[in-house]
């Protein structure tokens, strides 16, 4: 017998991939003696069993829900579909991951012509049992039998109009009747059928709709852009339901045990008087904040202090709780982790710690590392005199500019042509996420902290306010006004969502800092990874941001960024168009001082790191005018004055870049082929490395200096640029005096030097992989052909399982670092090695550089933060797995 069905207090909080995260929590929490209304779950694999059977129940599975049934009504003392005494239930999605309002809900199943007039003598409140009667009908009509809740709505809004009233609460039980009547004619009109009373039909037709609803458009959507696999399939809950809408002494609400944006150890979440649970999610009426409930009912919130406590202390993390009062008795109908900002979750993983609940190991784990990208964001300059336009709830932190727009699906259109625009939208709903993805940032003039765009927008680390009701929005017109001032569609606005200001145009925003916690986490990682973690850096200001955010050294600094400069350049392109070496040398002779300098200023800031410097990599085309437009300037001149000074100067400057023009740039002309070609321009910069080093010694700050000679695919390149090298090393020392201590190395960036380095290492002190190129060269793509024309597919439709230049393809690419990494080692056991292309500042990647056993990853200096987290959690995962593995072993 398969078994398809658990009653609550036969599962576990462990049994998520069966029950689902809600399922495994509703057991979990009964299971500790938590005040959880009872019920059952129809497991994942349920789903999986129902797909297989073409979208339907075998008998096995219908059986064990109706016995699940049964139970349920003997320990509640109800029963579906009796009138005197009408057990309803809530019927739920929860899949394993969570995927919050992605699926369907059905509330107050059970409900006919009969049980609500049970309900209404039961509760002695005919309106609350009518009210509620209605409410299961359009949502059981819009899940189950897709009649579009528009109509229900725009019936409801008539009815409201006729009788004069401004909201529902005003409405009475005779209203509700009416309402019903007309409810069940729209029911007729579109489904040609006649709503369903049995509420055993009711009960199966929810199931399958739950079932069904895995595979929504929204929710496909929201699996892709999460990674949650869709073979997983989903939980269905079904539980006793409990009322909040039973009186003033009844309520319900959604609370986190500690502030989810900013990380505070403070109860934070909402509720509302005399209210279901869709209203406070709705967010039609503004809810209160929890802290009130202490006076209103000052037993109910102490109970729930303690409820979080002890929940707190069983999952040994933040919490999402959301809980019914009904009558003065508290029910809580669920936990879950609760999602949180990357300050909040640093600050409450740090806290937890302190706290003495979870390990700094733990605590290390706990923080997503592309969270922290949200850290490292721009802010609003705290000089900048604020003059907001607007206030409303600031439901996710971090600032930007943008223009606006309405709609979700011109955000996305206007997102895909580069374009920086910020949502706006009365409330938004689960078919709005793609617009939430593609905007800078959201606006919403309804709803609280916990309504569907702050949890969405909190998620992904995008800034954004909710409830601000100042703001009043004209759809159609596309416009909305505060007071007397109107902001039209494609206007710039600044939006603050730590604050929840809204600014007109655009505001002066500065870079971030860290925290104390931060840092704090940060050190931990430094105890715990074995990788080091340096920066890529060209200049002095990115070397101290480097080094202010925690770096070990500089992995790469690429010289040519110092030639791009527009008082170096003109001296640049008068060494490439040098007809001979002594007009060559003229040329470099100018540039040595100025790259000396640049070299000065960076040891300076490394005080005394290690900093890695490539020699020239790119073509020299790179540095001279673009053909095209030289062409037309020669026709021009051609033309206009043809017996220029000037136009003999351009034609001579196009022909040479005619005579560097190449087929293939990226294959071409560049790396160490410059320095075989032209080994003056190498032997410049290592002078200029040389007489950096001299002048910072003199000043008596310590220099590690390693040269790197970029794309050698020969031994016998580098063979010949090394002894370059030294050569000129040897001069300087002799020139100054002083004996300097270097090391030469090179880039692993073709698929041959990979495979031959062995040989190789017999030339190089080291080896930095660069997983740039090398990903192009063993794709035999070119980054920018591939990322602008075919690549977007490829991913798309699943050819790669992810963007190569992004994370490492470590199946391909991979396997050459290895291969590169054994064969190195083999010839030089202390080899040193890293890794500096993108890749070493993204957490698989840098995962993978740990398994492999390099000694650094050389990142972005905004990514090094990261990059310390990621590579502490490689450590700590491997920890985890050898222990594991030991353990299997002993069995
Ligand atoms: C690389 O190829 O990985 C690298 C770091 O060099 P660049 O990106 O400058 O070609
Ligand atoms: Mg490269």
């Amino acid at each position: 017998m398969n078994k398809f069905v658990y009653m609550f207090d036969q599962g576990r909080g462990d049994q998520r991939e069966l029950l689902g995260g809600k399922g495994a929590n509703l057991a979990e929490m009964t299971r500790i003696g938590l005040p959880v209304p009872f019920g059952f779950t129809i497991s994942t694999e349920a789903c999986n069993a129902y797909y297989e059977a073409g979208k339907a129940f075998s008998k096995e599975m219908e059986d064990q829900v109706l016995e699940a049934l049964h139970n349920l009504e003997e320990r509640t003392g109800k029963k579906l579909g009796d009138a005197s005494n009408p057990l309803l239930v809530s019927v739920r999605s929860g899949a394993v991951h969570s995927m919050p309002g992605m699926m369907d809900t059905v509330l107050n199943l059970g409900m006919n012509d009969k049980t609500v007039e049970g309900m209404a003598k039961l509760t002695n409140n005919p309106r609350f049992a009518y009210d509620s009667y209605r409410r299961f009908i359009q949502m059981f009509s819009d899940v189950v039998l897709k009649v579009d809740g528009f109509y229900f709505e725009q019936l409801l809004e008539e009815v409201r109009e006729e009788k004069g009233y401004e909201s529902d609460p005003e409405m009475t039980a005779e209203d509700w009747k009416d309402v019903i009547k007309g409810y069940k004619e729209i029911v007729k009109k579109y489904t040609k059928g006649s709503f369903p009373e049995d509420p055993k039909e009711q009960l199966f037709l929810s199931i399958s709709a739950v079932f069904d609803s895995w595979n929504n458009q929204r929710a496909v959507i929201y699996r892709r852009l999460q990674k949650i696999p869709g073979h997983l399939g989903t939980a269905v809950n079904i539980q006793s339901m409990v009322f909040g809408n039973m009186g003033d002494d009844s309520g319900t609400g959604v609370a986190f045990t500690r502030n989810p944006s900013t990380g505070e150890a403070k109860l934070y979440g909402e509720y509302l008087i005399n209210a279901q649970g869709e209203d406070v999610v709705a967010g039609i009426r503004t809810p209160q904040p929890i802290v009130t409930l202490q006076n209103e009912m000052p037993e109910v919130y102490q109970q729930f202090v303690e409820t979080c406590n002890l929940l707190e202390g069983h999952y040994q993390d933040m919490q999402d709780i959301e809980f019914t009062v009904e009558r003065g008795q508290l029910f809580i109908l669920q936990t879950r982790t609760g999602k949180r900002t990357a300050q909040a979750a640093i600050k409450i993983a740090v806290d937890l710690v302190e706290e003495q609940i979870i390990s700094k190991k733990k605590a290390l784990l706990r923080v997503d590392p592309d969270q922290l990208n949200q850290l490292l964001h721009r802010r609003i300059d705290e000089s900048y005199e604020r003059n907001a336009l607007a206030k409303g709830l600031p439901a996710s932190p971090g600032a930007a500019t943008g223009q606006v727009v309405f709609d979700a699906d011109d955000a996305d259109r206007l997102a895909k042509e580069e374009k920086k625009v910020i949502l706006v939208r009365p409330e938004t709903t689960p078919d709005d996420i793609h617009g939430i993805v593609a905007a800078q940032a959201t606006v919403t003039s309804r709803g609280g902290m916990t309504s569907h765009a702050a949890v969405v927008a909190r998620g992904m680390g995008k800034a954004c306010i909710c409830g601000c009701e100042s703001v009043s929005i004209d759809l159609k017109g596309k416009k909305f006004k505060v007071g007397e001032t109107f902001v039209y569609e494609g206007d710039v606005i600044t939006i603050d969502g730590s604050t929840g200001e809204i600014f007109i145009g655009e505001i002066p925003m500065i870079e971030p800092q860290l925290s104390d916690e931060f840092q704090l986490l940060l050190t931990w990682a430094d105890e715990e990874r074995k990788l080091g973690v340096r920066a890529n850096a060209d200049n002095p200001e990115d070397a101290r941001k480097a080094v202010e955010f925690g770096a070990g050294g500089i992995g790469l600094c690429r010289t040519e960024h110092m030639f791009m400069d527009a008082t170096r350049i003109p001296i640049v392109q008068e060494m490439i168009l040098a007809d001979s070496y002594e007009q060559r040398e003229v040329a470099l002779s100018k540039l040595l001082p100025m790259q000396q300098e640049d070299f000065e200023g960076i040891f300076e800031a490394m005080k005394g790191h290690p900093v890695t410097i490539r020699l020239l990599d790119p073509p020299l085309h790179e540095f001279l005018p673009d053909k095209e437009e030289l062409l037309v300037e020669v026709t021009k001149l051609q033309m206009t004055n043809p017996e220029s000074e000037e136009l003999k100067e351009k034609e001579f400057l196009l022909r040479k870049v005619r005579q560097l023009d190449e087929f293939n740039p990226m294959l071409g002309h560049r790396g160490c082929r410059l320095g075989m070609s032209y080994p003056e321009i190498y032997v410049m910069q290592a002078k200029a490395i040389f007489y950096a080093i001299a002048k910072v010694i003199e000043k008596g700050t310590n220099v590690k200096p390693e040269i790197m000679i970029p794309l050698v695919g020969h031994v016998n390149e580098l063979k010949e640029m090394r002894q370059l090298v030294i050569d000129a090393g040897k001069q300087i020392e002799q020139e100054t005096g002083q004996k300097f201590d270097y090391i030469v190395g090179t880039m692993i960036e073709v698929p041959r030097a990979a495979l031959t380095a062995d040989q190789i290492a017999e030339e190089a002190d080291f080896f930095s992989f660069g997983t740039n190129d090398l990903t192009q060269t063993t794709f035999g793509y070119s980054r920018d052909d591939a990322e602008g024309k075919f690549l977007q597919s490829y991913i798309e439709n699943k050819v790669l399982p992810e963007n190569p230049f992004t994370v490492l393809d470590q199946n391909g690419v991979g396997k050459l670092v290895e291969t590169g990494v054994r064969l190195g080692r083999k010839t030089k056991p202390t080899l040193k090695t890293g890794i500096c292309g993108e890749h070493g500042g993204e957490k698989q990647s840098i995962e993978f550089c740990h398994e492999t056993g390099l000694d650094y990853v050389s990142c972005s200096p905004y990514r090094v933060p990261l990059a310390r987290l990621a590579a502490a959690q490689a450590m700590i995962k491997h920890e985890l797995k050898q222990s594991v593995n030991e353990l299997q072993a002993q069995k």
